[in-house]
């Protein structure tokens, strides 16, 4: 575990084996580039669109103004664990959001590093606590990574973007997850997330014409394929993934809807939310906050042109946001 005081003397990477090894391999490998840099991708609308998404949720869901509602901490303003945290894309929306403390953990150490670098290079009246922890959500405690004190006190939100599909090979992998999720979050507190829409992807699979022996759908964007159109129960139902200038070719797993709500159920996580992204948009577009929210994160422009073409507004609807609250 790394907190602010800790040195770079770490032990070499965990290896891991198997998917979660390709995904690793494929998170770490891929370059930081700066806000500059990242302005060129051929996705930036796409890109921007997702950005907009997580704000929406982290304002609407995860806002320290929840943090007084119901069972508070008191002492914090909000603190947040931010799990598959990345390279810390979302560690100035938190910023915006006052928080007091943060936790970012994700399974590509490489990753936390450059997240931990993007804390440390946030102006210092905009930074708040951090600790940052290479860890696996699947298969270990969050007890075993971060420091006690880091866990003295419950979270008040834990944000999961993009990344609690990968736990869904497995039943027990999922069960692990959740319990991460909801060991340490107040109750009151809220698990705010996105994740593939397994309707949809389901829906395209069906549409393919029987004979057909490639079982991929896309388009410029994203490809997706699946390797089996049938699958028995609720895990492991895999496919790969890839979306222009972001994830190439990493296997993924079908997250059922009703499955996750009852199984979080068991972890006293309860749905408040649940949303196509395309359905988070045409609710939120004339919002007071969110209306302009889009138009300063470079969704759209002055006229109120959005800055995705087509084949990048399909691919944004491939993913669904969702709220729990912890009862
Ligand atoms: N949440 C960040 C964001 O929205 O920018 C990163 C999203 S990225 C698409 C998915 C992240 O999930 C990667 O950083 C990956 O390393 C992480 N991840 C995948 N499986 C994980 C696991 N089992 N435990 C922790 N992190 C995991």
């Amino acid at each position: 575990p790394r907190d602010e005081s800790a040195t770079r003397d770490e032990p070499p990477a965990k290896k891991f084996a198997g998917d979660a090894g390709v995904i690793v391999d494929h998170y770490n490998s891929r370059p930081e580039v700066g806000v500059l840099q990242r302005q060129d991708s051929p996705i930036i609308g796409l890109k921007n669109f997702n950005n907009w998404v997580k704000s929406v949720l982290i304002s609407k869901f995860a806002h320290p103004a929840l943090a007084s509602s119901t069972v508070c901490t008191q002492r914090t303003k909000g603190k947040v664990l931010d799990l598959g945290c990345g390279k810390g894309g979302d560690l100035t929306k938190w910023s915006k959001a006052k928080i007091s403390e943060y936790a970012g953990a994700d399974i590509a150490a490489i990753s936390v590093e450059q997240a931990q670098e993007r804390w440390e290079s946030l102006r210092v009246n905009s930074r708040f606590h951090a600790s940052f922890a290479p860890y696996d959500f699947c298969t270990q405690d969050l007890e075993d990574v971060f420091p006690s004190q880091v866990l003295a006190h419950p979270f008040d939100v834990v944000s999961s973007q993009f990344c609690i599909h990968y736990a869904f090979e497995k039943e027990e992998t999922v069960r692990k997850m959740l319990r991460n999720v909801s060991r340490f979050l107040r109750p009151g507190g809220a698990f705010i997330g996105t994740i593939p829409n397994a309707e949809q992807l389901l829906d395209r699979l069906r549409e393919l014409p029987p004979e057909r022996e490639d079982l991929s759908f896309g388009n410029a964007v994203y490809k997706v394929c699946f390797e089996t159109r049938e699958h028995q129960g609720s895990y492991g139902h895999k496919y790969r993934f890839f979306l222009r200038d972001a994830v190439e070719d990493v296997p993924e797993f079908l997250v059922h809807w009703d499955n996750f709500v009852s199984m979080a159920a068991e972890y006293d996580l309860h749905p408040v939310y649940k949303e196509e992204f395309h359905d988070v948009f045409s609710e939120h577009q004339d919002h007071s906050d969110f209306g302009p929210l889009m138009l300063r994160m470079k969704v759209v422009d002055s006229n109120g042109e959005s800055s995705m073409d087509e084949d990048q507004w399909e691919a944004v609807n491939i993913y669904l946001a969702f709220a729990f609250e912890k009862r």
